[in-house]
């Protein structure tokens, strides 16, 4: 199961940009959370680096997402710039433009795109120390500008589809990967009591393991007849397998 972990941007005495009393740092919290139970919902894990309004430095929020072993990074954050109304749209930043991160940073901009906010782009920021700092893949989403009244407008209007449309960007990149991950690394232990080339003896061998119990079968490779018990998905259950078979007397090696 994937594990992804939020960033909520700044907290407690760092407000971030601030807007006709509006803080980003409350906004990019309420974002955090919608988007993390979004991914809850749909089965992953999920790591938040606040919950509540604390000060954390970019890098304690870096260490504080490694610790947690997370697969994926999400730094949620709302832009400014220096007059208001200047600027509108989203913006997603990377450290570099390869890989997961590139997907996703991708696949956020387009949705975001579609509920209306204008698309900026990816930009690459290896100087950010959240995305320097972080071990696994991590975008930092910029969710339209607070300083702006129509990007204000649509994160207050259409928030929840905001929130849906980020949790699935990742959701598609990060648990399509790791499928194929899995899917890769999928690997049965047996335990092998014995081969034959008598095709009868190693028959023999088989029906005495399952008189007994056991789960034996027969299989065939390059000339010799194979008796082997399980299979196991984890090497533990099959190496207490083995030792049950060697007290009753077989000779047993584990094979893949
Ligand atoms: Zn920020």
């Amino acid at each position: 199961m994937a594990k992804i972990a939020i960033d909520a941007g700044h907290g407690g005495a760092d407000p971030g940009a601030v807007y006709q009393g509006r803080q980003e740092k409350d906004d990019n919290l309420k974002l955090a959370l919608a988007v993390g139970e979004r991914l809850q919902n749909a089965g992953t894990d999920v790591f938040y680096t606040r919950t509540e309004d604390i000060y954390q430095t970019p890098y304690q929020k870096a260490m504080a997402a490694n610790e947690s072993g997370a697969d994926f990074l999400v730094s949620l954050h709302r832009n400014s710039s220096e007059y208001p109304n200047q600027y509108t749209g989203v913006e997603t930043l990377v450290y570099d433009n390869k890989g997961e991160k590139a997907e996703v940073a991708e696949a956020i901009n387009s949705g975001l795109e579609n509920i209306g906010f204008r698309n900026n782009g990816v930009k690459i920021r290896p100087g950010l120390v959240i995305l320097r700092r972080s071990r696994m893949p991590a975008v930092l989403v910029e969710t339209g500008f607070i300083n702006s009244e129509e990007d204000n407008r649509l994160f207050d209007e259409e928030f929840d589809r905001i929130a849906d449309s980020i949790a699935d960007s990742i959701l598609q990149t990060v648990a399509k990967n790791e499928d194929a991950v899995q899917e890769r690394e999928e690997v049965y232990y047996r335990v092998q009591t014995g081969a034959f080339r008598n095709r009868e003896n190693a028959l023999r061998q088989q029906e005495k393991l399952s008189a007994e119990g056991y789960p034996a079968f027969l299989v065939e490779n390059n000339g010799y007849y194979l008796v082997q018990v399980g299979a196991f998905r984890k090497l533990e259950n099959a190496v207490r397998m083995e030792a049950a078979l060697r007290e009753n007397g077989y000779q047993t090696y584990i094979t893949t």
